[in-house]
């Protein structure tokens, strides 16, 4: 399947059918779960620098709400597309779920493209999308957050807006603020982290120690970066790391065979996760092209750009070494692709468990906002590793107790949590 036929709400939509498979649910229950409750699309009106009045297309979709108010970032890409807001949003629903944090699934987006947008226009962007749905968000209906190319900046100009229209201090509208304007410590490492945290224990279970293992990474923005950081402190070595290249609108991959250094790339990276090619050179890096990340013989695979990297036709590239493929992405996968790699030894943490630490610690966040104090950073990660710990062995147990794949279990325990509280309240 190319990119241009790929549907990631296709994927989503069959990935929860075969849940609910295999949780026998009744036609009402699958009616209700494979569509989000609601959408919103608005258009968003913007005074360009120049002068000009340029129109963005915005979304908002809440997937479900049973456990608590929606909740899910807001995604600026040139490329948005309302399914793939619909995809994202279904995703949330399933990861505050397996997370076990009282909080539903939504998804937003602009279609727009950062990497040409002055800083006052993106803010013009973020307060219009507020104005756009104000009536339907709030701490406590829908809750948005950072996500692909959003960042606090964007996070902090939304709830100005969002306050200067309710007339009130409401920090619990919105999270991945900055620390200091109602942010928690931790939450920017925290996605990162957390996809560290599950691939620990599945080292742990295996019997291997992170010091004796390599790794090869996807991408190189906030979640990618956190997650080697932390890899690093476990003794790991990464050796491979992808990052786009806005200039040749493509992707590289960038090797250093004896292990990258995550701070002399950094110096070197955009604010989109973009790594100068010829600096990378001239520091002794390898540039391949953008699958390479893919193809190299390490023990640890971390997809953690977009949706859609690891498709049928480059599964075959996966090294035999390959032991544990984590998903810091948010649906790097397609069901193709899945089916492939379960065929194999590969346990795979599959992305609404392993990437969920950003959401938890947006829980935190509100937490922490709502008594008005705020923990100290250890504090923080701790409670974020207890959470996503325990996540990833109810799961890992689940799937050895019942002979089922990581991603099946994953779906099973969260899908199951969604319908027994639709349930509950007597919605099906
Ligand atoms: N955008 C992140 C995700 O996909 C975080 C969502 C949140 O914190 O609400 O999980």
């Amino acid at each position: 399947m190319n990119e241009k036929t790929y549907n990631p709400f296709d994927t989503a939509q069959k990935q929860f059918d075969h849940a609910a498979d295999l949780l026998e649910l009744n036609q009402a229950e699958r009616d209700l779960l494979r569509n989000p409750v609601r959408e919103y699309h608005f258009s968003i009106p913007i005074r360009m620098d120049d002068g000009s009045v340029k129109i963005f297309r915005g979304f908002r979709v809440q997937h479900n709400d049973a456990r608590g108010p929606a909740k899910g970032g807001i995604r600026f890409h040139p490329m948005e597309t309302i399914d793939t807001v619909r995809a994202l949003s279904m995703w949330m629903t399933w990861k505050t779920s397996v997370a076990d944090i009282p909080l539903g699934g939504g998804k937003g987006g602009v279609i727009c493209d950062p990497h040409h947008l002055s800083k006052s226009e993106q803010e013009h962007i973020c307060r219009g999308w507020v104005r756009q749905i104000v009536k339907n968000v709030g701490p406590n209906i829908d809750i948005p957050a950072p996500d692909v190319m959003t960042n606090p900046q964007h996070m902090l100009w939304m709830l100005d807006e969002y306050e200067l229209i309710c007339g009130e201090k409401l920090p619990g509208f919105i999270t991945g603020k900055p620390v200091g304007m109602g942010g928690s410590r931790g939450r920017t490492e925290a996605t990162g982290y957390g996809v560290m945290i599950t691939v620990r224990e599945a080292l742990k279970e295996q019997k291997i120690k992170p010091e004796n293992t390599v790794a090869s990474i996807q991408g190189f923005g906030n979640v990618a970066k956190y997650a080697i950081e932390l890899y690093h402190k476990m003794g790991g070595r990464v050796i491979c790391v992808s990052s786009w290249d806005e200039e040749d609108k493509t992707s590289y991959s960038f090797r250093k065979k004896d292990g990258i250094d995550l701070d002399e790339l950094t110096k070197i990276t955009d604010s989109f996760g973009g790594i100068d090619k010829s600096k990378a050179r001239d520091l002794g890096y390898e540039v391949l092209p953008g699958d390479a990340w893919i193809e190299q013989d390490v023990d640890i695979l971390v997809p953690a750009a977009l949706e859609n990297q690891i498709r049928a036709d480059n599964t075959e590239k996966i090294s035999k070494r390959v032991k544990i493929l984590a998903e810091g992405a948010n649906g790097p996968t397609t069901r193709e692709a899945d089916e492939i790699i379960q065929k194999g030894n590969i346990h795979v943490i599959p992305d609404f468990l392993a990437n969920a630490g950003g959401v938890v610690c947006s829980y935190f966040e509100q937490v922490q906002c709502n008594m008005n104090y705020f923990w100290e950073k250890d504090e923080v990660l701790g409670k974020l590793d207890m959470k996503m710990t325990s996540a990833y062995l109810a799961v890992s147990d689940f799937a050895r107790t019942n002979k089922m794949g990581m991603r099946d279990a994953a779906y099973v325990i969260s899908v199951n949590r969604v319908v027994q509280a639709c349930r509950d309240r007597g919605w099906v």
